[in-house]
């Protein structure tokens, strides 16, 4: 697996994307900053916290911040309007979702300026949030009330036993939110949550509140009374213990490393928890995969959101005898990615978050070459865009020892391996505690869906990169092993924000010795009626 068969090493930096005439200071004026400021749960004077635009480096937003204190007035008001709000007919609920849904496609403008704005990503990636947000809107908007009517179940004793499954909200739910995903993780998860009749109690990155806090405003315009989504701010060490401490239930986003915490935190409480967590994902290029297709999925794969996407690829596992031509391929397009920051479409790839994700992704990079990795394209930070920008990266002759082969680079860098046989590459991509996507590509659809059976992962896209598991909303979505706990999307994704009732009401006769029937007489009567509720198959 680890013999490196020379591939043209492809020249030259990445072009940079077509200039925007819009600037971050124009997109996002202080007006608008403080309006939405006004939308984050801080009593008294709160301290202040600043956050800078990562394509520039500029001052973005200064925002109030949240004190545990905080976090327990959101909570009194949370848990205030949710009563009201549950009383509400499922329907009604689930119309504000629906309306949300249309006003979000009319303005996505606003929120796309935001995103990029906040995380420094290219405006098509963005729009992957407003497209993901959507589906769940509508979703959950047409489909919450059937997943959620009472249940008829067999009751103890057919026909004298009427049983129903209920669901009823879990109250008030917690909700931890990373800064990659910022609309379609802080809304995203919290609109199942809204339609099962539950308040919630949102702590989003600080670096990406803005956004969460325009989806709020729009929230509320759709219907959405203004107490039922409460926002806090601040470090995730200060306040998100606090958070956990109130919940009834916790939806945490976010590394493998902080989800145990709050796994920990959530079950000395004996609350529930669905934690989505971090991954190191694998894409598998066989022998008789479309090559064109394979390499431009692969690019969308690797290098999408800069590869500050959970479910992006940073292991790429090809069939010897394809290898020298997939990786020409793919190595050529990923040089011609155009990077920018424009607040407008036309780059392929934008910048990173953070000065601490620039230092991981050129930590890793810079280990693997110095211990003998060879870089196929990129492996260039490009001061020359902005202070984030770091090309996208292809590494071969990548080996054990190094950090890039099992540790999250959560960056725009891909290692590459070769396979010769299917366990092989099976064996390979399971090789990781990490469980949450994986890709396969071949012109044999049967095939890759067999071998999707084998893959530790909670998702599998077969011949596509990670949008065909992710949209598809009907289906749920999550991680195994160290990837996640519990699932988003489907009926696992608003079920999770529910309680299960049974309500069982006996009719004529008591489940008990009664008219005149002595303990034995009962037992022995009972015993026959379970031998013929069997042959009857009712039991
Ligand atoms: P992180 O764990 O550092 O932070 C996530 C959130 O938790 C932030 O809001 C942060 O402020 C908060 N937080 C930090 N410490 C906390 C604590 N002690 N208690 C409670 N909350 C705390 O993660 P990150 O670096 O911001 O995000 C990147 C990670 O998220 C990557 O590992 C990525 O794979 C993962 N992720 C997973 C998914 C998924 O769906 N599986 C989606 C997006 C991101």
């Amino acid at each position: 697996m680890t013999d490196t068969t020379a591939v043209g090493q492809t020249t030259g930096r990445n072009p940079a994307a077509p200039g925007a005439a819009r600037t971050v200071a124009s997109a996002v004026p202080a007006a608008l900053v403080a309006r939405l400021a006004r939308g984050v749960t801080a009593t008294g004077e709160p301290e202040l916290v600043h956050t800078t635009a990562p394509l520039t480096g500029e001052r973005l937003a200064t925002l109030p911040r949240s004190t545990p204190a905080d976090v327990e007035v959101a909570y009194q008001l949370a848990r205030r309007a949710q009563k009201a709000w549950a009383a509400l007919p499922v329907r009604r609920r689930a119309g504000v979702l629906l309306r949300f849904h249309d006003l979000l496609l009319k303005r996505q403008d606003e929120v796309l300026d935001l995103i990029q704005a906040e995380t420094g990503k290219a405006r098509l990636h963005a729009f992957e949030e407003v497209l993901g947000a959507a589906l769940a809107a509508r979703h959950y908007g047409r489909k919450g009330p059937s997943y959620l009517r009472d249940r008829r179940r067999g009751g103890a004793m057919p026909v004298l036993t009427h049983a129903v499954e209920a669901r009823r909200p879990k109250g008030v739910i917690g909700q931890i939110s990373p800064w990659n995903y910022p609309l379609e993780l802080s809304v995203g998860d919290a609109l199942p949550a809204f339609v099962a009749g539950n308040a919630v109690v949102n702590k989003p990155d600080t670096q990406t509140a803005l956004t969460a806090l325009w989806a709020r405003e729009l929230l509320i315009e759709a219907g959405l009374p203004a107490d039922l989504w409460q926002i806090v701010i601040g470090d995730g060490p200060v306040i998100g213990p606090a958070v956990v401490e109130h919940a009834d239930y916790v939806s945490f986003t976010g590394s493998t490393a902080t989800g145990r915490d709050v796994a920990q935190r959530a079950a000395a409480r004996l609350v529930g928890a669905s934690l989505e967590l971090g991954g190191k994902n694998a894409l598998l290029v066989l022998a008789d995969a479309d090559l064109d297709r394979a390499a431009e999925g692969a690019v969308r794969a690797c290098f999408s959101s800069a590869g500050q996407l959970c479910i992006s690829i940073e292991r790429l596992y090809v069939h010897r005898s394809v290898a020298e031509e997939f990786l020409r391929r793919f190595a050529e397009r990923t040089s011609a990615l155009r990077l920018g920051g424009g607040l407008a479409y036309g780059a392929d790839m934008g910048s990173l978050v953070s000065d601490r994700q620039l230092e991981t992704v050129t930590r890793h990079v810079e280990e693997a070459v110095k211990a003998g990795a060879t870089v196929l394209a990129g492996g260039q930070a490009r001061p020359d865009l902005g202070p984030l920008f770091f090309e996208p990266t292809i590494l071969d002759g990548v080996t054990p020892g190094m950090a890039v082969c099992g540790e999250e680079t959560f960056g725009p860098v891909v290692s590459v391996y070769r396979f010769d046989t299917e366990d092989e590459a099976v064996e390979a991509a399971n090789s990781t505690t990490y469980g949450l996507n994986s890709s396969v590509w071949t012109k044999d659809a049967r095939r890759g869906q067999a071998i999707a059976a084998r893959l530790h992962t909670g998702t599998v896209n077969v011949n596509e990169a990670y949008a065909a598991a992710y949209g598809s909303v009907a289906a749920p979505m999550g991680g195994m092993g160290d990837s996640g706990l519990g699932r988003r999307h489907g009926s696992d994704g608003i079920l999770r924000y529910t309680e299960a009732q049974t309500i069982a009401t006996q009719r004529m006769l008591p489940i008990a010795p009664s008219f005149g029937l002595d303990d034995e007489k009962f037992a022995a009567l009972f015993t026959t009626s379970l031998k013929a509720l069997k042959v009857l198959r009712f039991k």
